[in-house]
């Protein structure tokens, strides 16, 4: 868009909401994006407390707002706030982005969903029916699970949690999409067959963020081999200790930042219709 009709069209808000957003990389990326293809668009880092998000979505509508991340800890809540949920987002019973509908009030998606199995398209022939493990059993790991079981048709999900009521309740959450029992539930520290045998294991705990950059999850790195692709969620800078053990046994990897773009790129295609310009958001990253 030229510089004058930037200045005429009216700019539109689109904010994130959670506690804390300080550290949100969210802001740098959309901006960047908005930016490069000149859209009068603005993102906005809003920290809101808990008991406030109701207030804070009503103020949105009321400001036109063109859409809106949500972060923790108001992923769940947000899904009981919206007028209609995406499928994404009715299974993970989580919202992460508010659209807003033709008629008022807003759609909740859930584009962790999209953004998980993006950066797995290359893999995806190989992965399909394939045996995956994931560690973690919270609002992440329900994302990806789901996202397995929907487009990877997948022999085996085995969900590794240190509290295994809610890996229980994911699976329960989640009994829908697997008919055909693909999802099983083991202690994280008996998982270590499950990640031997894993064509895909992904990391879905927040074990590797900064500053615990030389932490891993998965510390027994002789369960790597090569043939297995092994996912981190987590986004540090640089490769991950869970990463760079991967690798040392042969593995192939694969890090939260790809993850990190899509799931961007997805929400940034349903606020403005524009795809994303990705090397200007990945620059900004
Ligand atoms: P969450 O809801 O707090 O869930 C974290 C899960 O990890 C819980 O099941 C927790 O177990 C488990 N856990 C934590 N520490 C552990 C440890 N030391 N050993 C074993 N399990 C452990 O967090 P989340 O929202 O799912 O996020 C998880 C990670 O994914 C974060 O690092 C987040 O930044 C990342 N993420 C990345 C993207 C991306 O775009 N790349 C998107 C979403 C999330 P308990 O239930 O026992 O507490």
């Amino acid at each position: 868009m030229a510089a004058d009709a930037r200045a005429e069209a009216p700019t539109r808000l689109v904010a994130l909401l959670g506690d804390p957003v300080a550290h949100s990389r969210s802001p740098a990326i959309h901006d960047a994006a908005f930016r490069a293809l000149g859209l009068p668009f603005v993102y906005v880092a809003c920290r809101v407390a808990r008991g406030d998000l109701p207030a804070a979505v009503a103020g949105l509508a009321a400001l036109g707002a063109a859409g809106a991340n949500v972060t923790l800890p108001h992923k769940e809540a947000a899904a009981a706030l919206v007028d209609r949920l995406t499928p994404a987002a009715t299974a993970t019973r989580a919202v992460n982005t508010l659209v807003p509908l033709a008629g008022g009030g807003w759609e909740g998606d859930n584009t962790d969903v999209a953004g998980f199995l993006d950066p797995l398209a290359p893999h995806r022939a190989a992965l399909t029916g394939a045996e995956t493990v994931v560690l973690g059993a919270g609002g992440a790991a329900r994302a990806v699970a789901y996202a397995l079981l929907t487009a990877l048709a997948p022999a085996r999900v085995t969900i590794a949690a240190r509290t295994p009521a809610r890996a229980e309740r994911l699976a329960a959450d989640l009994a829908a999409f697997d008919p055909g029992g693909a999802l099983a539930v083991v202690p994280f520290d008996e998982a270590a067959p499950a990640v031997r045998r894993a064509a895909l294991a992904v990391n879905a705990t927040p074990v590797g963020l900064p500053p615990h950059t030389d932490v891993t999850p998965w510390p027994d790195a002789t369960d790597f081999r090569p043939g297995q692709l092994v996912y981190d969620l987590v986004y540090a800078p640089g490769e991950t200790r869970l990463l760079r053990d991967a690798a040392a046994r042969g593995a192939r990897t694969l890090d939260g930042r790809a993850m990190l773009l899509a799931q961007a790129a997805a929400a940034f295609a349903r606020w403005t219709g524009h795809a994303m310009p990705l090397d200007a958001a990945r620059a900004a990253l």
